[in-house]
């Protein structure tokens, strides 16, 4: 899609609904000069104004505008009306990783390890930029059409060199610091990409409890078991252990996340997934 100064809503025609989020709802759209097929998010201002998000959406704007990553859903441009704001993103054609998850009940360690290769490789260019995500769970991972990863709602990142100390995220997803409210910095991440590597293995996040003190405590105490069923390999376990530690300065660099044995032997390199 070529860049423009001014956008609007006549550049595209709009095809199919996609889907609906809590600000408003998605289209399959083609940008009419270039015939390039892309996903617009329709947000009402009146719910920006009603969830007071304005900075939120700005942020999430801002960020993602900037970033520019195989594995990152691009913001290609953005532009309002009276009462709309339009975000025009990559088109991811085959949605949720989420959803698939869920359909499959949990990947294999080829399809679990590719994922975790290109997370591990969009989350270093993002932090890179100084961007930390802090949101990063299957709902917010999309797939595009060969099945490629992209990291997408920029909706909870920073873009920032200091420690941190606001509470957000899922709970299932929050690294101990951020359950503490303590400082928290780029090393977040890294304990999420803990978190979901064991979800995308066993089909359940590691710290599941009855309500959500029961998974704060289990957060707290590292309450890290391994189910015998499915049986997963020792590498993988060993990856999942590395990253789900406490003290965030020893949690497993995404550096040598990328060269670990269990990512080096399983990942496809092309990023590209289906067993
Ligand atoms: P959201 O408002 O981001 O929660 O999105 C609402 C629905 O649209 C969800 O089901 C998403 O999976 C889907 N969706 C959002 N963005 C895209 C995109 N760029 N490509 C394909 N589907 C999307």
């Amino acid at each position: 899609m070529a860049a423009k100064e001014e956008w609007s809503i006549s550049d595209f025609e709009i095809g199919k609904f996609i889907g609906e989020g809590k600000f408003g709802k998605v289209y399959l759209a083609r940008e009419k000069q270039s015939g390039y097929v892309v996903a617009l998010k329709v947000i009402f201002k009146a719910k920006l104004e009603k969830y007071r998000s304005h900075a939120h959406l700005r942020r999430e704007i801002e960020i993602q505008h900037g970033l520019n990553h195989p594995n990152v859903l691009r913001l290609f441009a953005w532009f309002h009306d009276e009462t709309r704001v339009f975000l025009v993103l990559e088109y991811a054609a085959r949605g949720e990783l989420y959803k698939l998850l869920k359909s499959l009940h949990h990947f294999s360690e080829k399809r679990a390890a590719t994922y975790v290769s290109s997370l591990a490789g969009a989350l270093a260019y993002c932090h890179e930029k100084h961007v930390i995500h802090r949101d990063i769970k299957p709902e917010n991972l999309l797939l595009d059409i060969e099945g490629r990863l992209k990291i997408a709602d920029f909706g909870w990142a920073v873009q920032s060199n200091a420690k941190r100390h606001t509470m957000c995220g899922t709970i299932d997803y929050l690294a101990p610091e951020m359950v503490e409210k303590k400082e928290h910095d780029h090393a977040v991440d890294n304990w999420t990409l803990g978190i979901l590597c064991y979800e995308f293995l066993y089909g359940v996040p590691p710290f599941e409890a009855e309500d959500e003190y029961g998974t704060f405590r289990r957060i707290m105490k590292v309450d890290l078991k391994f189910p015998s069923s499915p049986a997963v390999s020792v590498e993988a376990k060993d990856l999942i252990c590395k990253l789900l530690v406490k003290d965030s300065s020893k949690r497993l660099s995404l550096q040598k996340i990328l060269k670990h044995p269990w990512i080096v032997t399983h990942a496809d390199p092309s990023g590209s997934c289906c067993d």
